[in-house]
């Protein structure tokens, strides 16, 4: 009897949950990645695993985004330029700006969203993964009335939805963090979160991957997924090569609708450029900070890591390229400055920008696609790559053994716009 073999294109968060599940179950896998394992958005996320919350798409965002658009300093930013595909996912995305999309996402993501975490510390602990996971939740800090009322809102829709998140005061949150400025007007703990090291993680992955027999190429671009009548062969790689598998799993992050248009898929996803600024603590340029925090009102994300504090945060809508504008990289520090005490004047150790994949729903798009046999999708993760990473890769490995997942994503289909 002939073994099943799958092929993941895609050495990113994504790919390699999918590759590590398929190969814990015994099935031949290959990854193909073009560049390193873990170097697209994977390597340089804030590093949350967070799970529940509701999706981009809400309503007020529109007119929240037409007022910030144009202004380069404000956290979610669209470059202007001529570009047809933007404005149709603008336009998709408006129109999903509701109360009843929030509430429809909700049903789906807070349920995914526990088994995400129990998936994700199930992976560290029986691979013994050495990823600084630390499952000790992270705290919202706000500067305005705005912004606590905001985050008063968010505890309230995750706690209908089952999480355990609460609402604290400027001084409660002061008692757990010194290192926040006076000034703090409130915030929320969300204590069903956790952090790891986002690059160290997916490494880990992969090497346990590669213990269970799994194939990793890195340097193989893949130029276009072979068919045969409605049935996926394989995939050709941009030197010519030709690689025959089973299924096919299209894990390129942002850059997946390239790849499926040419099979005809239209993906409304767009990327989503965020960037990271990191501060060594020896040296005085760190804050001492102890516990994880997002700043509210300027949307940075404050990770504690060894030996540095990660600032990462901004969504810029600027087509697929890797330019850093200074101006982004420097507003992550900035508003830090306001937020904490203690941020010295020593150089930042890193500074990089990834591309988010973020599609007009708010919603990844995981699963097979209905008349093309052996296609899978997992891709469009937006804002949660890291934390739907291991939960994806069951549902996908799922779906190539069984034929279904054992967790409700129908809403996450491929077939769905
Ligand atoms: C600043 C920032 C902060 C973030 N913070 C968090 C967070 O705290 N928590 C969280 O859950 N998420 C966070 N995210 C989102 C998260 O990083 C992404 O959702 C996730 O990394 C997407 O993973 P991926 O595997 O789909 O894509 P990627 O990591 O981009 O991987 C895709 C891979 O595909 C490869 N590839 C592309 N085309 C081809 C081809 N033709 N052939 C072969 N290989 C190809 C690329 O080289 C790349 O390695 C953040 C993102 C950013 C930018």
């Amino acid at each position: 009897m002939r073994t099943h073999r799958a092929l993941v294109i895609g050495g990113g968060v994504i790919g390699m949950c999918c590759a590590y599940s398929l190969a814990r179950r015994g099935i031949g896998v290959t990854v193909l990645e073009r560049d390193e394992i873990g170097s697209g958005a994977s390597f340089g996320n804030a590093g949350t695993i967070s799970p529940g919350h509701p999706p981009i798409n809400r309503p007020g965002r529109i007119r929240e985004a037409v007022l910030q658009m144009l202004n380069p300093s404000s956290p979610l930013y669209v470059a202007p330029r001529w570009d047809p595909s933007l404005f149709r996912w603008l336009w998709a995305f408006s129109r999903k700006c509701t109360a009843a999309h929030v509430e429809a996402c909700m049903r789906v993501m807070a349920p995914l969203g526990r088994e995400a975490i129990d998936e994700f510390g199930r992976l560290v602990e029986d691979e013994d993964l050495d990823c600084e996971y630390i499952p000790g939740g992270y705290y919202e800090v706000c500067r305005t009335p705005a912004g606590a009322e905001q985050a008063r809102h968010e505890v309230e829709l995750l706690r209908e939805h089952g999480y355990g998140a609460v609402t604290l005061t400027g001084e409660a949150l002061k008692e757990r963090e010194p290192a926040l400025a006076a000034g703090t007007t409130g915030g929320a703990y969300f204590p069903d979160a956790a952090t790891c090291h986002p690059h160290r993680f997916v490494l880990e992955v992969a090497e346990r991957t590669r213990r269970l027999g799994g194939q990793l190429f890195t340097g193989r671009t893949v130029a276009e997924i072979m068919e045969r009548g409605a049935a996926v062969t394989g995939v050709r790689l941009a030197d010519g090569e030709v690689i025959e598998a089973d299924s096919v799993v299209l894990a390129t992050g942002a850059y997946s609708p390239g790849l499926a248009r040419k099979l005809g898929l239209d993906l409304p996803i767009q990327p989503g450029k965020g960037y990271h600024r990191d501060l060594a603590l020896d040296d005085g340029g760190a804050p001492n900070l102890q516990v994880p925090c997002v700043l509210s009102e300027s949307s940075v994300f404050c990770t504690p890591l060894d030996g540095f504090v990660r600032f990462a945060g901004t969504m810029e809508f600027s087509g697929l390229n890797h330019r850093m504008r200074k101006g982004r990289l420097e507003q992550l520090t900035k508003a830090a400055r306001q937020y904490i005490d203690g941020l010295g004047a020593a150089e930042p150790i890193s500074e990089w920008c990834g591309l988010r994949p973020v599609t007009s729903d708010g919603l990844p798009i995981i699963g097979p696609v209905p008349g093309r046999d052996g296609l899978l999708l997992a891709t469009g993760h937006g804002m949660l790559g890291l934390t739907l990473g291991p939960i994806t890769g069951r549902i996908i490995a799922e779906y190539i053994q069984d034929g279904a997942p054992s967790v409700e994503v129908r809403a996450l289909r491929p077939d769905r716009f």
